[in-house]
């Protein structure tokens, strides 16, 4: 048992020193800006406005190629990036790429979305995110409030003073920021009160068995009516069925995202998507 347990941890040590080793390379090629052949990428998933049934935004999300092993998973090397530290660069890529693809959409004519990009917590704690902020939006052309930055409350408590120090910063320029995962993380209820946010993303765990489940209801309905009370904008994110669009319209809240109205897809789906409005299921 023992051997057994140590040799599976040595394997999981290897292989995260070959990720390691090939984010390194993906990231030294993509500062070289070469024009995409690093492995990374960015799709793009639709948020839809209830009442309107308007894609209104989209969120940035990083895909990587590993040079030999293929296409790796967020949840693999988001966390090997942000342990590393390369998160900082990567996602500063990132960034710059959301903020340039946002307005290359706006300059070919197609209505002005928000772009949402993940951030994390070395990236957010980093000395110069707000410059770097500013000089995605000032290289891209793209105005402050088509950018929305996605932050967990866990990264906000982590330093609180100078988390909403830097919110409110971002604020001033006209960034928006909202709270993706909410309910998963450990903020308290009196310092939500404080966030300098404008949305509440309810976490997919509260959204997937929402429709039987007494107790995700419970949730998902308590998130909505504090977001309201509080002057914000809630969105649902993994919301992949009927039901659960049904319980959540029912309930008030405003906005949703999941494979029910689109996966995260290239910026070319977007256009076409942006000139098809509105975008709604089906049967709604
Ligand atoms: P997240 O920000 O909470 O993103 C939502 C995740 O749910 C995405 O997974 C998305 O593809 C997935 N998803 C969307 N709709 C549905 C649905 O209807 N059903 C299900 N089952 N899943 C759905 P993904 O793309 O694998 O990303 C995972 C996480 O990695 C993200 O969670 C985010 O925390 C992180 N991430 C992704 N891109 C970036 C980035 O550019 N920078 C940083 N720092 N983190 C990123
Ligand atoms: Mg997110
Ligand atoms: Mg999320
Ligand atoms: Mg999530």
């Amino acid at each position: 048992n023992y051997r057994f347990y140590t040799r599976d941890m040595n394997a999981r040590g290897e292989e995260n020193l070959v990720l390691l080793d090939g984010l390194r390379q993906s990231l030294d090629a993509s500062m070289a800006d070469d024009g995409g052949a690093h492995g990374f990428t960015l799709l793009y998933q639709p948020k839809i406005e209830l009442a309107s049934g308007r894609m209104f935004g989209v969120e940035a999300l990083l895909r990587w190629e590993h040079p030999e092993h293929g296409q790796i998973a967020p949840a693999r090397f988001i966390g090997l990036a942000e342990d590393s530290g390369m998160i900082v660069d990567i996602g500063d890529w990132a960034l710059r790429t959301a903020c340039r693809q946002a307005m290359a959409w706006r300059a070919a004519g197609l209505p002005p979305i928000t772009v949402s990009v993940n951030v994390s917590p070395r990236q957010f704690e980093e000395r110069r995110l707000v410059e770097r902020v500013a000089a995605a939006l000032a290289d891209s052309g793209l105005p402050p409030d088509g950018l929305e930055l996605e932050v967990t409350e866990t990264l906000i408590m982590r330093d609180l003073a100078q988390s909403i120090a830097k919110m409110r910063t971002l604020q001033q320029m006209g960034v928006s920021l909202s709270i993706d995962d909410f309910g998963t993380g450990y903020s308290s209820l009196s310092s939500l009160k404080s966030f300098p946010i404008s949305r509440l993303k309810i976490d997919q765990t509260f959204v997937r068995e929402l429709a039987d489940n007494p107790g995700d209801q419970a949730i998902a309905t308590a998130v909505i009516s504090l977001g309201h009370k509080l002057k914000l904008r809630v969105i649902a994110e993994g919301v992949e069925t009927e039901a659960q669009c049904a319980f959540l319209r029912a309930h008030g809240c405003d906005e949703m995202q999941g494979y029910l109205f689109s996966k995260p897809v290239p910026p070319e789906r977007i256009a076409a998507l942006l000139l098809e409005e509105p975008c709604q299921p089906e049967a709604a």
